[in-house]
């Protein structure tokens, strides 16, 4: 039992001074048992959060029962090197550490058992999945093409954005833009050429930005965007150097070199929408205009 390999053993006195120190201990540690025994634990391993261990041993001796704590806790008392090939993800052994209190012939508490379980494998799947879930929460808000928001996640934001501007009526623009005659460029090139003259006028859209606007992908070939802290001819000048980035880029397709355009509306918010919907609506009607009036141009509403 004390020279398991799969769980470390040390016993203590009650002035953490090393008696036994099993082989799990020693491979781990590089340190043999016979040169650390009588030894103050902490004087050969400073890394060891004393006045922790120090409150639970003490607790463990006062109380003569066991206590217990997990690597989500504390990842680990001593820090040993992660070994093991597969999870080499982990720097350092996660260990679980249960300290149970020794008691001599006279029934008081004289020494406590230390034993270390490395958990590394169990910490790293439950770290793994966590990272997972937090990428799939990531994933469904945005739009797996272009990789801006999608159109759920984009609306919420209008309508926090109009929330917004009735507690502090500060200018705000809603832009929506849609690519000029896009049926062509699926039927002359083909879906996947479509999809990446797709890519390209998010990007362009998102290069024009700042940090604090917010483009959504709102359909197939059509985009969102909030302007906060924009007027509506600040926001004139910026769909103006969208649409025309655009007109004078050559998307570089896998079957053909591919120029196209976009019509754009845009409406800045005042008291009369009556929500967000009815703001998108105004954004849109600028939108018809602009392609009524000949396309690769832009609208402002009103
Ligand atoms: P308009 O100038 O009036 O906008 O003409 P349009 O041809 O662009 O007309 P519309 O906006 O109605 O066409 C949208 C087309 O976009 C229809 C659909 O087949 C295509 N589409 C929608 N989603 C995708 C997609 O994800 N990828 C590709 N390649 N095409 C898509
Ligand atoms: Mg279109
Ligand atoms: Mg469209």
């Amino acid at each position: 039992m004390l020279e398991s390999v799969e769980v470390g053993l040390v016993v203590l006195d009650l002035d953490f001074r090393v008696q036994a120190w099993n082989s799990f201990m020693e491979n781990h540690s590089g340190i043999t048992a016979s040169k650390i025994r009588n030894r103050v634990l902490f004087e050969l391993f400073p890394d060891i959060p004393e006045a922790w261990l120090t409150r639970k041993v003490d607790a463990v001796a006062l109380l003569n029962t066991r206590a217990f704590t997990s690597w989500e806790q504390r990842p680990y008392l001593f820090q040993f090197r992660n070994t093991r090939p597969i999870t080499g993800t982990e720097d350092y052994m996660y260990q679980n550490l249960t300290i149970s209190p020794l008691t001599g012939s006279n029934g008081q508490v004289e020494k406590v058992c230390l034993m270390v379980y490395d958990v590394t494998d169990t910490a790293t799947s439950k770290r793994a999945l966590e990272r997972a879930n937090e990428q799939l929460a990531k994933l469904s808000m945005t739009d797996r093409l272009t990789g801006l928001l999608n159109r759920g996640t984009w609306e919420n934001l209008v309508d926090a954005e109009f929330e917004r501007f009735r507690r502090y009526g500060q200018a705000t623009c809603l832009v929506m833009f849609d690519i000029d005659f896009f049926k062509k460029v699926n039927d002359n090139h083909g879906h996947l050429a479509g999809d990446e003259v797709i890519k390209h006028a998010a990007e362009i859209a998102r290069n024009n930005l700042r940090q604090s606007d917010s483009i959504g992908r709102y359909g197939g070939e059509e985009f969102g965007i909030v302007l906060p802290e924009t007027d509506a001819e600040g926001a004139r000048v910026i769909c103006e150097r969208i649409r025309e980035s655009i007109e004078q880029s050559v998307v570089q397709t896998t079957t053909a070199p591919i120029r196209y355009t976009v019509s754009v509306g845009l409406s800045q918010l005042t008291d009369r929408p009556k929500n967000h919907m009815k703001w998108m609506q105004q954004a849109d009607e600028a939108l018809y205009a602009a392609k009524k009036s000949g396309r690769n141009n832009v609208v402002v509403f009103g």
